[in-house]
């Protein structure tokens, strides 16, 4: 290393300079107003992307854009008007993009009494800046999402303390902030405890997934005691390294969904104008029963009934008096068949009956009884008082049908029969078959 002299010299000012760990730069003091740039360091030059020989004893207004000048010159004012060592953070554009630092001001003070000269250091802390600025952004953007959020939000650490929570929580789980404001897991738990239908198996779930750390949990159905329905997604959290942080919990309120989704699907099951199940549940749980029945050598029968001169009633009495005329069917067939049995619309003024477990007497009987109910109903209209008669005919399970749809075709055959025999009859499928039990391999 030169050997440094008193009388500094640009060149060893600058030698001075670069033997020092930080961006380090020295201003000759001309006026309060201006001030030049003495010299920089080789730490300088590498952070700025300005160099020493380029702007060495040129004026700061020269070197930086006007705004960027009087932010740097107010401070070196501060330091010349104080005489004292002044420390500030700056940002500063220069040739390499936005730069953040923490810089302290040094004065030389001359015989006279005044700042002559300054000595600059400065840490460039465009990394921490930057860390702490997208650190700030995520807790923005994280309390945006947890006080906008519809879901309950909680965040519990790895000893069962509660980290974090959301107003949507409280709201869901009705906790009072001050059981929160405890942290304690254990009497949070106990305080929801009491709001759902059963307790001891929401408790156990809830332990076993404290104790397996990876596990996850995803849209399980939570009843609560006061009708509402709650959908709970769970997850642990790691750090990059694999350690254990916690458990996020996620509580949604899906009562509506719920209630919605089950109308939606007893409207897709279910027929309008009388409320009995449709063809196509019909058609299911004949699938079903006949599995079952063949399965286990039981019988199974079905009615296929169809109102007589139906089109003539609405013709004379008209549509509404029709509909009326069908819902009071359902509503008399319905006390005679049991609640195992499936009863639907298969479409205008037809009807089918599932008998599960009937033999083709006791549906044959049934279906005696029903045509009788049905022909004892009277209805009054403008035009007068009126009946109605039902045809009905009755199959029972063979061994030897291949396919559901086979007994459903036969009970459609003895319907037809039933109409063409007369009307308000009942047509039994005739072949000495059906009347034996069913065995299964025979
Ligand atoms: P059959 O004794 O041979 O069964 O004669 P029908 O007149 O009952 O049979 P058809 O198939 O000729 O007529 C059925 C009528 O049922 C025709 C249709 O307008 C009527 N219908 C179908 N659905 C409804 C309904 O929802 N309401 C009313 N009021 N009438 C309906
Ligand atoms: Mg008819
Ligand atoms: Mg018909």
């Amino acid at each position: 290393m030169k050997e440094i002299r008193v009388n500094h010299d640009p060149a060893e000012l600058r030698l001075m300079l670069d033997h020092l760990g930080v961006a380090a730069f020295v201003i000759d003091v001309v006026s309060v107003d201006e001030y030049r740039l003495a010299a920089i360091n080789a730490r300088h030059e590498m952070h700025s992307g300005m160099q020493h020989e380029e702007v060495a004893g040129r004026s700061v207004d020269e070197l930086l854009s006007p705004a960027m000048a009087a932010g740097v010159k107010a401070n070196y004012r501060r330091c010349v008007e104080s005489k004292g060592v002044t420390d500030y953070q700056e940002m500063l554009d220069l040739p390499i993009g936005r730069t953040y630092w923490l810089t302290s001001l040094v004065p030389f003070v001359d015989e006279a009494g005044s700042v002559n000269r300054i000595l600059g250091t400065a840490y460039e802390i465009s990394d921490q800046v930057h860390l702490e600025l997208e650190a700030r952004y995520q807790s923005t953007v994280m309390s945006a999402y947890l006080d906008e959020s519809p879901d309950g939000i909680l965040v519990v650490d790895a000893d069962n303390r509660i980290k974090t929570w959301n107003r949507r929580f409280l709201e869901i789980w009705e906790i009072p902030e001050a059981v929160m404001q405890a942290k304690d897991g254990e009497a949070a738990l106990q305080a929801v405890n009491e709001q759902v239908q059963d307790p001891e198996r929401f408790v156990n779930r809830i332990r076993q997934l404290y104790a397996s750390l990876d596990e996850e949990e995803q849209g399980v159905r939570i009843q609560m005691k006061d009708g509402r329905v709650l959908e709970r997604y769970s997850r642990g959290l790691h750090g990059s390294n694999g350690d254990y942080w916690g458990r996020i919990w996620f509580y949604r309120d899906v009562t509506e969904l719920q209630r919605m989704t089950e109308k939606l699907l007893h409207m897709s099951q279910t027929d309008p104008l009388t409320g009995v199940a449709n063809r196509r549940v019909l058609m299911g749980q004949l699938e079903e029963e006949y599995s079952r029945a063949r399965r286990y050598g039981h019988p199974l029968s079905v009615l296929m009934l169809d109102l007589d001169h139906f089109k003539a009633i609405n013709d004379r009495h008209g549509h509404a008096a029709g509909d009326l005329v069908l819902k009071e069917f359902v509503r008399m067939v319905t006390p005679e068949i049991r609640a195992s049995d499936c009863f639907a619309r298969m479409g205008g003024e037809e009807f089918a009956i599932l008998l599960p477990e009937s033999d083709l007497a006791s549906a044959r009987q049934l279906a005696g009884r029903l045509c009788r109910v049905i022909a004892s109903l009277t209805f009054t209209s403008p035009q007068g008082v009126f009946g109605v008669t039902v045809s009905i005919g009755v199959a029972t399970l063979r061994h030897n049908d291949a396919s559901p749809e086979q007994l459903l075709s036969r009970a459609d055959l003895c319907l037809y029969n039933a109409k063409s025999e007369g009307r308000n009859r009942v047509r039994p499928s005739g072949d000495i078959e059906d009347c034996q039990s069913l065995v299964p391999g025979l």
